[in-house]
């Protein structure tokens, strides 16, 4: 079976309720600069193409300070997750439109598996415990990774964009190993096009390749190719583009 935590997004008719809010750490603090809209079907909410939460998977709804969090249980990889939404600036009086949204997750998530219950994890039974082929190959012995994309472009405060996005993956450890190359050049390319994106997008490929180690993927040429694109890349480009300059001048 396909990843339940990463599905289509949904079309107009299938959509019950959206609102449109910004991703958040567990601090309230915002990731992402742009404001999505998250959308609820009568199965799951959509967060964007790499990230969807079943509704009966949803074990907790709570407004936080400056906006909301839906608990659910990854059965997956058999964790409690958290995901946390915010408003966009300092718009306390609009907290309504938070907890209307979640009123709406808890409604549906009552109508198609019961009311919400902290703790009650889904059951073994459950399809969303019986995922065990790899998104990629579909071959079995996998197992479940998060790796973190990172783009940022302009200079903070001035004028600047970012988007941290930490993606769910089920995958064989061949194609663990080849997507956490594949994210974390993307990574290289898009990160450090900024201050302080380039202080913080090294952290993220760190990160990444730390996933890799808890499941003791990390092999010695992934780490030179990974220092390569870390260091290396972005310090030729900054070599180039100051001899460009040089020439430009003299
Ligand atoms: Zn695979």
């Amino acid at each position: 079976m396909a990843n339940p935590f990463r599905q289509k997004k949904p079309s107009a008719p299938a959509i019950v309720a959206k609102g449109r809010f910004y991703l958040a750490d567990e601090t309230g603090r915002r990731i992402s600069s742009y404001g999505q809209y998250l959308l609820l079907t009568s199965t799951y909410l959509w967060i964007d193409d790499t990230l969807s939460i079943p509704l009966e998977s949803i074990t907790e709804l709570t407004t936080t300070k400056r906006g909301g969090r839906v608990q659910f249980w990854d059965a997956i990889a058999a964790v409690d997750m958290e995901f946390h939404f915010t408003l966009p600036g300092f718009f306390r009086p609009r907290m309504g439109v938070v907890s209307d949204f979640l009123r709406e997750i808890a409604q549906q998530r009552e109508r198609q598996s019961g009311p919400l219950a902290p703790n009650r994890h889904t059951s073994a039974a459950s399809p969303l415990s019986q995922i065990d082929s790899c998104e990629e190959c579909g071959s079995n012995g996998t197992d479940a990774y998060t790796f973190s994309t990172f783009r940022f472009i302009g200079i903070a405060p001035v004028a600047y964009s970012y988007q941290l996005t930490p993606q769910r993956f089920v995958l064989c450890r061949e194609h663990a190993r080849g997507r956490a190359y594949r994210v974390n050049v993307r990574n290289a390319l898009f990160g450090y096009l900024g201050f302080p994106g380039f202080l913080a997008a090294p952290w993220y490929i760190v990160r990444n390749l730390r996933e890799l180690r808890r499941h003791n993927l990390l092999t010695v040429d992934l780490i030179l190719k990974s220092v390569l694109l870390t260091v290396i890349l972005p310090l030729g480009c900054v070599a180039f583009l100051l001899f460009l300059f040089a020439r430009w001048v003299a």
